[in-house]
């Protein structure tokens, strides 16, 4: 099916759209967390759009825990590692060990995390084109969380940069004291000085990694949250402008839908409980995250998640989306996660769309930074291109199927 204007010419026209809504929720309604009344307020001005423009809406309850005061994992490794460097002469294995709890640190963190028992309460907005009034799931469920994170402690960028190289930083430090213990356990004569050194640059690390986690004890007074317009309004504000063109064409599928989730940053909450909701979804509904496509200048496809036993993600929707993007790369998340990982777990077909830099997330991630002037519209466009491609390359398929 071609239409006119072309894609790249609609995607162009889209970006105004998306911008416009990434102002609203990131500048006029401002930092979301899960269950707030700045949430609500978003999820009334996605419901009022929506139904505008002729979707079918339903806001289902989320039971979800909030966002942790202190990360229980985090502090364990912090102690590891302040401990390790000073303790290699005589316990080597805890140095020996130490470089591969760092690697598992995350993963660990975020099922800690999820583990949580649900104490609050917010929602999920379902929206789905009600033209025949099918009652069958869609095929397509096209996905953004709406909550925005907790911000970190820190104000001055500078700072924030070196937090946002600091698993990378302690990963070296734990690799150093890790050599230091194995010339030892190998019986070399290694100098006071260095093995002091080490240990020293070791517990430093420790020091911060340990006082960002509990911080947030010390002031919970000032905690202070992210406005996120690029985590998430970006995705957030992209599928809503695609929603409203889709619904101003006539003839176009009636399966795909829309989900707009809470409390992904405080454990996948959201997407867990519309997963309990909806698990006969998994054999008929593919299932496409947007999660911070705002920023930098490479788009990325998840295609795992995790270290050990890492998830995969869908093989038909990644061949689709190089099929949509040439220019797309693959992305191996081994320090966060996404709303598509809890879709992938449950046996969905599902994949998680991302942008950055090189270095993927930048200073501003989670910080009081992420604002509406960090949005590079040259990639809005590059998403909305990619995903209209996606969208036309499943509507020409005889059977309108991804999976
Ligand atoms: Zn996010």
């Amino acid at each position: 099916m071609s239409s006119l204007p072309s894609i790249p010419e609609k995607a162009e026209s889209l970006v105004v759209c998306a911008q416009t809504h990434i102002q609203v929720l990131a500048e006029k309604i401002g930092p979301r967390p899960a269950g707030s009344v700045a949430e609500r307020q978003s999820m009334d001005y996605l419901s009022g759009l929506l139904s505008q423009w002729g979707y079918r809406v339903q806001r289902e309850g989320v039971a979800f825990a909030p966002t942790p005061l202190y990360n229980l994992p985090y502090l364990i490794g912090a102690a590891a590692l302040g401990v390790a460097g000073w303790m290699s002469t005589f316990f080597p294995w805890v140095a020996l060990a130490l470089p591969f709890l760092l690697m598992v640190l995350p993963q660990w963190s975020r099922q800690w995390v999820q583990s949580r028992k649900p104490t609050s309460c917010s929602e999920n907005l379902l929206a789905e084109l009600d033209r025949s009034g099918r009652s069958s799931p869609p095929s397509l469920l096209l996905c953004a969380h709406v909550d925005t994170a907790r911000a970190l402690p820190l104000r001055e960028p500078r700072l924030l940069r070196i937090y946002s190289r600091t698993m990378d930083i302690l990963q070296r430090f734990a690799w150093m004291i890790f050599a230091v213990a194995l010339l030892q356990a190998w019986g070399w004569q290694v100098a006071q000085g260095l093995i002091y050194a080490v240990a020293g640059l070791g517990s430093l690390g420790a020091f911060w990694l340990a006082a960002l986690q509990l911080s947030p004890l010390v002031r919970s007074e000032e905690l202070s949250y992210s406005p996120g317009a690029n985590d998430n309004a970006s995705g957030v504000g992209v599928l809503l402008a695609i929603a409203e063109q889709l619904a101003e064409r006539e003839g176009v599928s009636n399966s795909i839908a829309f989900l707009f989730t809470t409390a992904e940053e405080g454990g996948l909450y959201g997407a867990r409980d519309f997963i309990c909701n909806h698990l006969d979804w998994a054999r008929t509904t593919a299932v496409v995250c947007l999660d911070m496509v705002g920023q930098g200048d490479h788009l990325y496809y998840v295609v795992k998640e995790g270290v050990f036993k890492p998830l995969q993600t869908s093989l038909d929707l990644q061949n689709a989306l190089r099929q949509a993007n040439p220019s797309i790369q693959p992305l191996w998340h081994t320090l966060r996660s996404g709303d598509y990982a809890a879709f992938c777990q449950a046996g969905f077909h599902a994949i998680g769309l991302e942008s950055g830099g090189k270095s993927l997330a930048d200073w501003r991630y989670h910080s009081i930074y992420d604002t509406v002037d960090g949005i590079n519209p040259q990639m809005l466009r590059e998403v909305l291109q990619t995903v209209l491609i996606l969208l036309e390359n499943y509507t020409e398929k005889s059977n309108a199927s991804l999976i």
